[in-house]
């Protein structure tokens, strides 16, 4: 039996076939649509195999799979602890596709508020119109998640940690409450990595991350994977041949490369992380910080207890409310304004301003948007230069 390998290892060298076409050292990118057979027995092992398991050792057509999105999906599913891995065109591809496979008219869906925006107005507007209810809880109210399910509840959803306030799930307890009412609890994780956090380790059934951020790690390419038991992927994997939001064969590649440096890539992003929220948090200008890592976090124990680290992004208000915010963000100097995270480049954005631009004051309040909200996301730039740079900002937050 092989010695359980280190996280950089298994990102390394982790789900590549070990001999690779004309003895390649890294992944080719197959660039084809199409897989052809040499003859019809050749085609007829194939249809066998796709229609005795759901999958098959060989492509027939890009939609339904390519030998660089394979090596991308194995390597994924290693880091995760997860048995199968599939790669979708983007996140919410990721999401919109696993939830159209596993929910049918009738069920009942429960996920917690703070979340990306576009996946809770999946759930709660397009997904109403097929005849699937969605009941929306606070994060981190255990006993309003156990209360919103019903016996037709089949999932239960939550980002850990969340957008924009970084809420971290207890996710063996979410899982007790979503076994009990025979749910699945499916985890975006996708601000931890499986570098800082194993979902299915701690319970819960399956794994989403959007592929852009962290895992691809260079603000280039996007992606969208769900990782977990085949047992629950078979639908997955037929539902996105049929929706057909696979990931193209050059943004895989992408992936596969950026793995390969996600370990260290992860330990620099997570002292980043810590060091700008301790600055932060001690400012005068700054009126509250939510980081996970900080010890008067809502959710810090649960955090320390599950995570190995808290990542790059910061939420921080700032006093003196909506223009004192934009001030700062147009006084900083290194992050560019830009609604992602997890590449080199530090990005900012103010939630109030860019992801909830439609919505009138009251209504951003009553989601919970807090006008004041910066969310700074540290690239792998020298955290001391971001923290000067951060402080120089920071003074302008006062009118002029
Ligand atoms: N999940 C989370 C937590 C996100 O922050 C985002 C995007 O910002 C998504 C999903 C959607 O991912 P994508 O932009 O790759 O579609």
């Amino acid at each position: 039996m092989q010695p359980k390998r280190g996280f950089s290892t298994q990102a390394v060298h982790g789900g590549e076939p070990e001999r690779k076409p004309w003895s390649s050292l890294t992944m080719p990118i197959v660039q084809t649509a199409v897989y052809t057979f040499e003859d019809t027995a050749s085609m007829l092992q194939y249809q066998e195999e796709v229609h005795r398991e759901g999958r098959a050792s060989r492509e027939e057509y890009g939609r339904y799979g390519n030998p660089t999105q394979h090596a991308a999906e194995e390597k994924l599913a290693e880091l995760e602890g997860g048995e199968a891995a599939l790669l979708f065109a983007s996140g919410m591809c990721a999401i919109t596709s696993t939830l159209l496979a596993l929910l049918s008219t009738g069920d009942h869906l429960v996920m917690t508020d703070d979340c990306y925006r576009r996946t809770r107005t999946f759930c709660q507007e397009f997904l109403r119109r097929f005849g699937i209810a969605t009941t929306v809880v606070p994060a981190g109210d255990y006993e309003a998640l156990a209360q919103a399910v019903r016996p037709t509840t089949r999932v239960l959803f939550a980002e850990s940690p969340s957008n924009p306030y970084l809420r971290v799930l207890d996710i063996p307890r979410a899982a007790a409450i979503a076994h009990e009412a025979g749910a699945l609890l499916l985890v975006d994780s996708t601000f931890a990595t499986p570098y800082n956090l194993r979902p299915l380790d701690l319970g819960a059934d399956l794994v989403v991350h959007s592929t852009t951020k962290y895992l691809s790690g260079h603000n280039d390419a996007l992606g969208g994977v769900v990782i977990g038991p085949w047992q629950h992927l078979k639908q997955v994997k037929d539902a996105r041949g049929t929706l057909g939001g696979v990931i193209s064969p050059h943004a895989a590649y992408l992936l596969l490369r950026g793995l390969k440096t996600l370990g260290v890539r992860m330990a620099h992003h997570n002292e980043a992380g810590a060091r700008i929220a301790a600055f932060l948090h001690g400012h005068p200008a700054v009126e509250r910080v939510h980081y996970p890592g900080l010890p008067d976090h809502p959710d810090h124990e649960v955090a320390r207890a599950q995570m190995r680290g808290f990542a790059s992004v910061v939420s921080f208000e700032v006093k003196g409310g909506l223009e004192a915010a934009s001030r700062v963000v147009d006084a900083l100097r290194i992050p560019r304004i830009g609604p992602s995270f997890g590449g080199p480049e530090s990005l900012v954005i103010q939630p109030a301003l860019q992801s909830y631009y439609d919505l009138s004051a009251e209504e951003r309040a009553a989601l919970g948007i807090r006008d004041a909200l910066i969310r700074y996301a540290a690239g792998l730039e020298d955290p001391d230069d971001l923290i000067a740079d951060l402080e120089q900002a920071l003074a302008h937050a006062a009118a002029p």
